[in-house]
């Protein structure tokens, strides 16, 4: 895996524990309650890959990603707030009108939509947008709607792997920052086997490399907690979610 490069998050806590920012050629999930930050996030991500001091890449490959980079935003739940990367972007002193041009939003309303939305990127960067930031919010939502009851478990595990397939691959040939959302009904306990048994668990545990799972703490304050990756540690970071975004 060569040229490997990385988005802040906006908030270093959680840049650190995940090994200094979202990492490129990989899925990142972020999993958590309703209003635990994880649309939050995934907004703050488009941004940021507007802003160069947030990206973290080698020379050699930084001019490429630079050269009007943009986001694909996969959204299935209608969350996509235009105002919100506006506020996020200005924060940064960005323009925001110009940062909203940068991310292609696709509103999917089920899940053969939300696949075919995700298959479709690759006709994006062939017809020449420089796609390095995918956004899948939510992952689960669709297939958790369409795919009720133990009989059609198999059907939408295979779906569903399927799709985590196909961002796995675009991640790898586009050297791209890939995020995905999963909205889980309660906090697990036994730390996090039981987070298994949420949608998709065991697929897109064995599909994204990075697992972050989102609990609100104090006020504006958000818990991070990485677990399950192949080489960092489990770690916890604390972040805050205010009107200028993501920070420390
Ligand atoms: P999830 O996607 O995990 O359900 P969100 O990412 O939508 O949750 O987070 C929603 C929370 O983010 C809100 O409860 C609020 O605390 C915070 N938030 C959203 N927009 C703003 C804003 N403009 N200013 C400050 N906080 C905000
Ligand atoms: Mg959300």
């Amino acid at each position: 895996r060569k040229n490997i490069w990385k988005l802040s998050t906006g908030s270093k806590n959680l840049d650190e524990i995940l090994g200094g920012g979202l990492e490129s050629q990989s899925i990142t999930e972020f999993a958590g309650m309703f209003g635990s930050g994880k649309t939050q996030i995934a907004h703050q991500a488009c941004v940021n890959l507007q802003c160069p001091e947030r990206i973290i890449a080698d020379d050699a490959i930084k001019e490429e990603i630079l050269n009007e980079p943009k986001a694909v935003y996969i959204d299935t739940e209608g969350t996509f707030r235009p105002e919100r990367i506006i506020q996020m972007a200005e924060a940064l002193g960005l323009d925001g009108k110009e940062v909203l041009n940068n991310i292609l939003v696709a509103r999917a309303y089920n899940s053969d939509m939300q696949m075919l939305y995700a298959e479709n990127v690759e006709n994006l960067i062939r017809e020449g947008h420089n796609i390095k930031l995918i956004v899948v919010d939510s992952l689960t939502s669709t297939f958790r709607t369409e795919y009720v009851g133990r009989g059609k478990l198999a059907e939408r595990q295979q779906k569903l792997g399927r799709h985590m397939a196909t961002l796995n691959k675009l991640a790898d040939l586009y050297n791209c920052v890939v995020i995905v959302t999963n909205q889980v009904a309660a906090r697990p306990d036994a730390l996090f086997g039981a987070s298994e048994q949420a949608i998709g668990g065991h697929i897109v545990g064995h599909a994204a490399t990075f697992r972050i799972f989102l609990r609100k703490a104090k006020g504006d304050k958000r818990v991070a907690k990485l677990y399950d990756s192949p080489h960092l540690p489990d770690a916890e970071a604390m972040f805050r979610i205010t009107e200028k975004g993501i920070h420390d």
